[in-house]
């Protein structure tokens, strides 16, 4: 009995792995697999047979003979099914739905004020629902959700702390998989926005990179040699509560002098507003006034600029990253903090590792976190071999 068990979970082996190379390789013949995989062309003929039976793989014309009878190519059928990636921020939730291949099919927007825990989560169901109910007809239907959250969480889903959504010890994930029983995955946003950028963004090329979601408070993603570092129990990535004043600011986090207190954009809206003893300034009419030339403004946000490169200092001389990409809405102000980040760099960070490192603003327009968590929830479905076999 054990050794049929042993078959069954090397054919279940070998059809992901000749679905992952049809994925990244398409259009491709099934010659050619057997050549990049080293299966034999009968084992690879069977399994993409049975590839083809469960809608995940189909051919189409004719590709190039090396001699002879010229081969069928066989595609990913990227349609086959769709994935929901989900941000949730402390005031608003976007959700997209994507095809199997991370690309976006549909989005969905909706605004919540953090009256309560349970208020914050029925919007988000609301906002998954209404994505999936966008889903075209597939073989497969949606096949998992993946939620970016601004805080960390646990290998359950459990929210475990989120300061500036005011949550501790959420049971998120189980919440909306009652809700939908459909697996949901729950990530650090700024950990999903890395992964994003890394798949469909200015990170694509790139083996090590952070990224840096600059929103009300800072939250980073680290990938090292293509993979998202995530520490020992998933933790790593909370450069927001790095200190960079002794007597600072109280943070939520328990500590003072943290990071995100002195360059996020609630800390450059808080400043301006205390400067102009003006409640309704936000970081839209910030950016209106600095692109209006209005000389305080400009220094407010040149202010943030050098309190983001001083944390950036230290990020790079930790990891010596080859690109740094900021996302988050604190890109609207971009064109007015990148001159003081750089000459924060230049002047405060060792020259070794700043040689070779760039630093971009997102181009993903807001969606690298989505993107991400769609990622997640798709890389999930595929990692449950047993949803292509049986
Ligand atoms: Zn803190």
């Amino acid at each position: 009995m054990k050794q049929t068990g042993d078959l069954n979970l090397v054919k279940k082996i070998n059809k992901s792995i000749v679905l992952e190379h049809i994925k990244d390789n398409a259009p491709v013949s099934r010659a050619k697999i057997a050549e990049l995989t080293g299966l034999t062309k009968a084992t690879v003929s069977t399994l993409v047979n049975e590839l083809i039976e469960s809608r995940m793989v189909y051919e189409i014309g004719t590709g190039a003979s090396s001699g002879g009878r010229k081969p069928m190519m066989l595609l990913f059928n990227q349609a086959a099914g769709y994935a929901v990636g989900v941000d949730l921020g402390v005031s608003q939730i976007s959700a997209v739905l994507t095809d199997l291949k991370g690309e976006i099919i549909e989005e969905y927007q909706t605004a919540h004020n953090n009256e309560s825990i349970d208020s914050v989560i029925s919007k988000l169901i609301a906002c998954i629902r209404e994505t999936i109910q966008r889903a075209p007809d597939s073989p497969y239907g949606v096949v998992g959700i993946g939620i970016g959250i601004p805080g960390i969480s646990d290998d359950q889903g459990n929210v475990l702390f989120a300061p500036n959504l005011g949550w501790q010890d959420v049971p998120l994930q189980q919440r909306v998989e009652q809700e939908f029983e459909i697996p949901v995955v729950i990530d650090n946003e700024a950990n999903a926005g890395a992964v994003g950028e890394k798949q469909f963004g200015s990170g694509k090329n790139v083996s090590h990179l952070i990224y840096v979601s600059i929103s009300s408070g800072i939250g980073t993603g680290v990938i090292i040699k293509e993979e998202l570092y995530r520490g020992v129990s998933g933790f790593s990535g909370e450069m927001g509560h790095l200190s960079i004043e002794l007597n600072g600011r109280a943070c939520r986090c328990g500590n003072v002098g943290c990071w995100e207190l002195y360059a996020s954009e609630q800390a450059l809206v808080d400043e301006a507003r205390k400067q102009w003893n003006d409640p309704s300034v936000d970081l839209k009419s910030l950016a209106q006034r600095a692109s209006n030339g209005e000389q305080g403004a400009i220094e407010l946000i040149q202010q943030t600029g050098r309190y983001l490169g001083i944390g950036l200092v230290n990020v790079i001389n930790c990891f010596n990253p080859e690109l740094i990409i900021i996302g988050g809405s604190i890109v609207s102000a971009k064109e007015w903090l990148l001159p003081p980040i750089l000459s924060m760099m230049k002047q405060r960070s060792l020259p070794f590792p700043r040689a070779q490192l760039s630093i971009v603003f997102t181009e993903l327009e807001g969606r690298s976190t989505l993107l991400g968590a769609a990622s997640f929830a798709i890389s999930r479905f595929f990692a449950s071999t047993k949803v292509i076999v049986e």
